[in-house]
């Protein structure tokens, strides 16, 4: 757990916001600390001024993910999240993005890091590792990171022992967030990251 509780919206400080969202150091919404399903539950003024609506995309969404393309409009009533259908390809990354990419590269790199690394290898490792941990942009997910490497230092002998680690430290992600653990035995890794599965 976090040594300090990251900085998160209530009804009271942030009354058209959902509830629970992590504020960054400027005191905004922190994008890639939440999801952008977090921020689609922001409730706006439906288009005919009756109260408010679990505003799906349109306004405060596509606003706050500036850059969203292809909008579909035209819909009478509030639209549901799927009927938005937009693209987000070029948006600022939410948390799952940046997640889900770096966790790629990262477990990627592990999947073709030397079988027995050489001690320069390893020291370039280690910087990137600790590197990660002072630069991810989700303030409190480095923080988090930042202990478990303090705790569980890398074992960045080999590919084998590298893997296993990061499958072991993604899994503490992993439960924080109530996510299942992966099967951190090496051939599933091995099948997840670089070989695929067998036939
Ligand atoms: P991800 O968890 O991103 O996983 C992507 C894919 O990796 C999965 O589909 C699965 O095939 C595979 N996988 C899953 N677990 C493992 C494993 N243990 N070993 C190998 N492969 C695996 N988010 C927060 O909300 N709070 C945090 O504190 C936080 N800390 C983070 C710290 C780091 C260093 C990183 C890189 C990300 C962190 N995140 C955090 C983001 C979070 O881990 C997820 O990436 C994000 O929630 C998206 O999750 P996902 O379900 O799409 O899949």
């Amino acid at each position: 757990p976090s040594s300090t509780q990251p900085l998160r919206t209530t009804k009271e400080t942030h009354p058209n916001l959902p509830p629970g969202l992590i504020l960054g150091p400027d005191g905004k919404v922190c994008k890639v600390c939440n999801s952008w399903q977090d921020f689609a539950k922001t409730k706006v003024k439906k288009k005919d001024g009756t109260g408010t609506g679990i505003a799906m995309g349109m306004g405060a969404f596509a606003g706050m993910m500036s850059g969203a393309k292809n909008v579909k409009s035209g819909a009478t009533s509030t639209p549901t999240l799927e009927e938005q259908q937009v693209d987000r390809r070029d948006c600022p990354a939410d948390n799952t993005l940046l997640g889900r990419s770096t966790w790629t590269f990262l477990h990627t790199t592990a999947a073709y890091y030397p079988i027995s690394a050489p001690r320069q290898t390893q020291d370039n490792m280690r910087a990137l590792l600790v590197s990660l941990s002072l630069l991810y942009p989700c303030g409190p997910c480095a923080t988090d990171f930042r202990e478990n490497i303090r705790q569980t230092p890398p074992d960045l002998s080999g590919r084998e022992g590298l893997s296993r680690w990061l499958c072991e430290r993604h899994n503490e992600v992993n439960e924080k967030l109530g996510k299942e653990r992966f099967d951190c035995d090496w051939k599933n890794l091995d099948a997840r990251w670089k070989d695929g599965p067998a036939d």
